[in-house]
């Protein structure tokens, strides 16, 4: 039937826990032999969701090792959610963040049941909804896959995947510590690959004054109070950086450069329901859907709607409106278009958008088209020379340091880490061609360099949006980890005996 190959310190560990379940009349069988096991490779939202939800259907008689590895110490975090910055704040109101899409309100019940924002006064919005701590969330998740992780249901191993390899029917999943483990299925949830740093600031790479990836922990730790600053990036990671500087107490110049010198926008001051219809009939080339969406942003505006109602309309229908596309034109809108679906569709939260403006009126901040032409550093600092959009004049500056933040790398995520080049090379994965993530088929499993669909290895979270188009925003990545674990469930339930005997905790409980 199934085999896992298990290095003897965590067989060791795996028996240690199992035998304190038992001692809590949780009954375990580490020894039955009919199981077949999940790998999960990345435990941030994608990983800890979906092993919550297949760790609910083993409840209904599938006998199954759910294996998470995921080197932070908190599961089902992730990049965004796995932060102590008092400043970093969801930017979709708590009442639509749920780890249950059939119950969009349950991380608000949480939040109320626990008094969970008794220590925030800021958390409660001029718009009457909250925004908590981007680490509030984290928690919630943490809390609801602990019981699961106490009763064994579900593994969290703390180690970085290396290698993964087909053998046979299966797969060899190998980490950094030694741990190999045979799987039935592989569930790639690795999101989010670090910023690719801009060509022209390569030769600062190992310049202490070039932060690249502001979303590390302690990315701003070496800033100076007084220090000036150039972001590279105007997106929602840009303006978290203004507010933790802020909250430092930073009082230092700050330019913040983009091409397009886009912003990402608030909320609307009031709810609104989405406004538009792109479905019936569906638009057949980007430049078609451009139009569509123009005529009802002013049909909308007739109405006193704001363009949010519209935006939100095309979100909810946009997967359909994707995947109605033919791969040439996604491929369009990912390059032309996703700057301004960006700033629109991922909203700032308005405690961070307070702060980018309070910096603007003081003066601190300035917002500018422009795209770095050259950089350098000599005694003085960072020297580098911007180009402002549609001039042919450039700018020379001096900072003391250089912030990137234009975002993951999603184009280059094969080459990003060993594991996913090994797959490429193996030829079990490719690249999207629409530069988004991992090509996948509607039912999110890989598809190979042959165009084949790969059995037992499924592309989990926002890697698989140029598939699904829309699936970045938490709502949409929550709803995708439900169905990735009921099809996973499905291929699990042809094989597996039921698990009668393992001890559940409950939904409710949980
Ligand atoms: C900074 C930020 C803030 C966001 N804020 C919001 C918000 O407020 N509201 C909203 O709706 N959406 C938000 N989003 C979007 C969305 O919620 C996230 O993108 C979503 O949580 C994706 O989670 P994930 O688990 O798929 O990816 P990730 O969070 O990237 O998790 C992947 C995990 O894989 C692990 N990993 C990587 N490589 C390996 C390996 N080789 N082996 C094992 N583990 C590995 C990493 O440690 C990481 O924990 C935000 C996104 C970001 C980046």
């Amino acid at each position: 039937m199934y085999h896992v190959a298990i290095m003897a310190h965590e067989r060791a560990r795996r028996a240690s826990v199992l035998a304190g379940s038992e001692e809590k009349g949780q009954v375990m069988h580490p020894s039955k032999p009919a199981r077949l096991t999940v790998a999960i490779v990345g435990g941030g939202f994608t990983g800890g969701a979906i092993a919550l939800h297949l760790a609910t259907s083993r409840r209904q008689g599938l006998a199954i090792d759910i294996v998470v590895f995921e080197p932070r110490e908190r599961l089902g975090a992730g990049l965004a959610y796995d932060t102590e910055e008092s400043v970093h704040r969801i930017n979709v109101p708590a009442g639509r963040m749920s780890l249950y899409p059939d119950a969009p309100g349950h991380f608000q019940d949480w939040i109320e049941r626990t008094d969970a924002l008794k220590d925030d006064g800021e958390a409660l919005a001029e718009d009457g909804l909250h925004y908590p701590r981007r680490g509030l969330f984290g928690r919630y998740v943490a809390d609801h896959l602990a019981p699961w992780l106490a009763s064994g249901a579900v593994w969290h191993h703390r180690a970085r995947v290396e290698n993964i390899q087909r053998q046979g029917p299966r797969w060899m999943v190998s980490a950094a510590d030694g741990l190999s483990i045979e799987a039935d299925i592989v569930i790639l949830a690795a999101t989010h690959p670090a910023p690719g740093l801009p060509g022209v600031l390569a030769g600062l790479r190992n310049d202490p004054n070039l932060i690249a990836d502001a979303t590390r922990p302690d990315a701003l730790a070496s800033v100076g109070d007084t220090d000036r600053i150039l972001i590279v990036g105007n997106g929602l990671t840009a303006a978290d950086v203004i507010a933790a500087l802020e909250a430092r107490g930073h009082t230092g110049d700050i330019l913040s450069i983009s091409r397009r010198g886009l912003r990402s926008r608030g909320h609307a001051p009031q709810v609104q329901e989405p406004f538009g219809d792109f479905l019936s009939q569906p638009a057949a080339t980007a430049s078609d859907l451009l139009r569509r969406v123009r005529v009802t942003l002013r049909a909308a505006e007739a109405e006193g709607r704001t363009w949010h109602s519209v935006l939100d309309a095309v979100r909810a229908q946009g997967q359909e409106i994707w995947q109605r596309l033919p791969v040439a034109e996604r491929r369009r809108i990912a390059r032309h278009v996703r700057p301004f679906w960006d700033v629109h569709r991922f909203r700032i939260a308005p405690q961070v958008e307070a702060a980018v403006e309070r910096a603007i009126s003081a003066g601190r901040l300035t917002v500018l088209a422009a795209s770095v032409a050259a950089a350098g550093a000599d005694a003085q600092g960072i020297w580098v020379t911007l180009k402002p959009r549609r001039s042919r004049q450039t700018v020379r500056r001096h900072v003391d340091k250089v912030i990137v933040t234009t975002g993951p790398d999603h184009g280059g995520v094969l080459a990003s880490q060993p594991f996913l080049a090994s797959l490429a090379r193996q030829g079990k994965v490719t690249a999207c061609p629409t530069g988004l993530g991992i090509l996948c088929a509607r039912d999110g499993r890989a598809i190979d360099a042959g165009g084949r669909v790969v059995d037992g290895l499924y592309v989990a979270g926002p890697l698989a949006r140029g598939t699904f188009g829309e699936l970045m925003g938490l709502p949409q990545v929550s709803d995708y980890a439900v169905f990735i674990a009921a099809r996973v469930g499905e291929d699990l339930a042809a094989w597996a005996a039921p698990d009668e005997t393992a001890a559940a905790p409950s939904r409710a409980s949980a």
